[in-house]
């Protein structure tokens, strides 16, 4: 098995929570309030939110953007590993989940820094490049409608700045992008997806599997 990513049973996994992740109690409480609605498990892991969080620590980040808020535990795991005149514009349709998100960075003190923009993510990235955004952004997260990956990306490369970073979400899909009975119309977009980057010469890459595949690209200079 060397070389290779260890397969994480539930004790594996629980032991991992336990030494490797410091969950703050805010976003604990995000999680099981998450837990009550539909499609929780939409959610990333505590494990994953730490990850990104550490990723925007790394880079300095202090502009981000993100492509799907849902209830906004991402977007407060990275809002709280934040300078504090760091800023995160995030996108989302839903007005239902993102109430939720809105409440727990309000309890979090760190409202101020996350713009919600409710309107389809496209239209919000087109308009940060009319205003003038592209090239400074930092780090921005996709995790949002899977055909529509490959578009999204596309307008964060331009809005991300030279050794920025793009963190895409759900890349191993359950293990279904690399198989060949599986074609639905999410499968197939991350499949495409998944080939387009690792031909892209304009970005190193890396896919990480945490939670359910995590791609990192860098933006070369
Ligand atoms: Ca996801």
């Amino acid at each position: 098995m060397a070389g290779r990513t260890l397969t994480l049973t539930d004790n594996v996994y629980d032991y991992l929570l336990k030494y490797g992740v410091r969950e703050p109690p805010i976003l604990a409480r995000l999680r099981e309030a998450t837990q009550q609605i539909p499609d929780s498990n939409m959610q990333i892991g505590p494990d994953q939110g730490q990850f990104m969080g550490l990723l925007a620590k790394l880079i300095g980040a202090r502009r981000c953007i993100e492509v799907g808020t849902f209830t906004g535990y991402s977007s407060l795991a990275v809002a709280l590993a934040l300078p504090a005149d760091g800023r995160i514009v995030t996108c989302d349709i839903n007005a239902q989940t993102t109430a939720i998100a809105r409440q727990f960075w309000r309890e979090a003190g760190v409202d101020a820094r996350i713009d919600l923009r409710l309107q389809p993510a496209l239209t919000t990235l087109q308009e940060l490049v009319a205003q003038g955004g592209a090239g400074s952004f930092d780090f921005a997260f996709i995790d949002a409608d899977k055909p529509a990956y490959l578009g999204y990306y596309e307008k964060l490369l331009e809005l991300v700045r030279t050794g920025g970073l793009i963190a895409v979400d759900n890349t191993l899909w359950d293990g279904a992008v690399a198989d060949k009975k599986i074609n639905d119309a999410s499968t197939v977009a991350l499949r495409a997806f998944n080939e387009h980057v690792h031909g892209d010469e304009r970005v190193d890459l890396s896919l990480v599997p945490i939670g359910d595949g995590l791609t990192l690209l860098r933006k070369r200079g």
